[in-house]
């Protein structure tokens, strides 16, 4: 976040820039409650199986079930593009989240993701579970329950009724 004083580029959430000493936003964001990793899977597990209901016959079309694993990773890479759409619509999530209660906002501003963080946000789900899921585990010992690739999408994952008024 570039200082308005002397320009010094600060990183996000900075309130007073760490060269000049001013404050360089009056505004930050912060949720009052995060959802954990538990209902996070869930709803993945949710829109995996919202998923096979066009990726499967597809694939038993094209003859790519024998191989698991390429039906895997086509299965995965579709909920990729699938969850990169959706949270950069007013949904605000995939079905699977909107079904427990949970939305992607940006951590910016509490507002919905833009084309670029929701990519980066998609993009980076894959180095959290080739990590051997530690990119997701690591929300564990967060306080607010951010995985790797919320961290470069810079987005929280919010129960509906956390409060997401700027202060
Ligand atoms: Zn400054």
């Amino acid at each position: 976040m570039l200082c308005p004083h002397c320009g010094f580029n600060n990183h996000d959430g900075v309130i007073n820039c760490l060269q000049c000493g001013l404050p360089v936003a009056r505004k930050i964001f912060r949720p009052d409650r995060f959802s954990g990793i538990g209902r996070r899977a869930f709803a993945f597990v949710i829109d995996m199986i919202i998923l096979m209901i066009p990726v499967l016959p597809i694939g038993i079309a094209l003859g790519i079930v024998d191989n698991i694993w390429f039906f895997l990773l086509i299965l995965f890479g579709a909920y990729l593009i699938y969850g990169m759409i959706l949270e950069m619509t007013p949904l605000q999530g995939t079905l699977g989240k909107r079904l427990l209660g949970m939305r992607v906002v940006s951590s910016l501003n509490g507002k919905t993701l833009s084309f670029k963080y929701s990519f980066l946000r998609n993009i980076t789900k894959l180095i959290s579970i080739l990590a051997l899921f530690t990119g997701v585990l690591v929300a564990i010992f967060s306080d607010d329950k951010r995985c790797y690739h919320d961290i470069f999408g810079k987005d929280y994952v919010l129960p509906k009724d956390s409060n997401t008024k700027e202060t």
